[in-house]
């Protein structure tokens, strides 16, 4: 019998933060109600904006909210060989390319779903005098759908929509793209539950997991939590800072957000019965199939 096997992977810029509770608690829940096995990750490549000791912290916090993870944690920053493997191996197999573009060249081609395509100057080989900045993984013509456990079907067509992608930046740290799914399949997970905000990495993930000949996860991808204005719950928005204090209540509230209606009476419950509870009544078809979802202000700050 095939284990699922689910992950959080958290980015340790700051500490954990009520809008990424509520990814982690729907990750936990899926994974763990289906008997599976639930590992972290630290997505620290990215040195420039890791704050040090933030992960030691995102530790702490999701254990005392009791989503206790298995096996070893995988730190991105010790899997630099293997992600220089696979650019050496994608680049041999002509996927991927040097690209000699600066950001602004890169940036000359038409609109694109996240900004402009890039206008394809470096793909068929380095114009002369030019030298490698970044790497980019060729994509081909043709629509990729995903069915998102959640959200139904998605799909884009990555020439028309993204363009050929950087897998290798130009301070040469690996791109998030090519690390997850690379880290994805070392970690053996089948299902990759995160926020939406990520739905539109999906497609340029299974392009990759295809060119690497890996097995493609199922995605799912719960609502980010927008606050009053619609404004997207991040690290710099304030306000969101999750509550040692409080935490049955704070998870009652991450449930009720991802449509699990758990009672009122939980929140005098311990952590542990709550989470409990979470995982024997998850119903994932009860999560809103909306990319965002509104944070209702705390009884007293209306
Ligand atoms: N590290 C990413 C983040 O914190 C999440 C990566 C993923 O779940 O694929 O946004």
């Amino acid at each position: 019998m095939v284990r699922n096997v689910g992950r959080y992977a958290p980015s340790p810029t700051g500490p954990l933060h009520f809008g990424s509770l509520i990814a982690a608690v729907a990750s936990f829940c899926h994974t763990r109600s289906q008997g599976g096995l639930w590992h972290l990750r630290i997505d620290d490549l990215d040195t420039p904006r890791v704050v040090p000791g933030a992960d030691r912290a995102i530790r702490e916090t999701l254990a005392g909210f009791g989503l206790r993870h298995d096996g070893p944690v995988l730190y991105q920053s010790d899997r630099r060989a293997a992600y220089a493997d696979a650019v050496k191996r994608l680049r041999g197999a002509s996927y991927a390319f040097d690209c000699g573009c600066t950001r602004r060249e890169a940036q000359s081609g038409s609109a694109g779903l996240e900004g402009p395509i890039y206008p394809g100057t470096c793909r068929e080989g380095l114009p002369a005098g030019r030298s490698a900045r970044s790497v980019r993984l060729r994509v081909a013509a043709g629509v990729i759908e995903i069915c998102d456990r959640f959200q139904g079907r998605y799909a884009q067509d990555l020439a028309t929509d993204i363009g050929d992608f950087v897998i290798r930046r130009a301070d040469g740290i690996t791109a998030y793209q090519l690390a997850t799914v690379l880290d994805d399949a070392e970690q053996g997970v089948t299902e990759v539950i995160r926020g939406a905000d990520l739905l539109s990495s999906s497609p340029r993930q299974v392009w990759l997991h295809r060119c690497l000949g890996l097995p493609v996860p199922v995605y799912g991808h719960v609502p980010v939590i927008v606050d009053a204005a619609g404004e997207k719950l991040g690290k710099s928005t304030g306000a969101l800072a999750l509550d040692p204090t409080q935490r049955q209540a704070q998870l009652v509230e991450c449930l009720s957000l991802l449509g699990q209606a758990p009672p009122a009476s939980l929140i005098a419950r311990s952590v542990g019965s709550v989470i409990d509870w979470a995982v024997d009544n998850w119903a994932p078809d009860h999560v809103p199939r909306r990319t965002r979802c509104r944070r209702r202000p705390p009884p007293g700050q209306l």
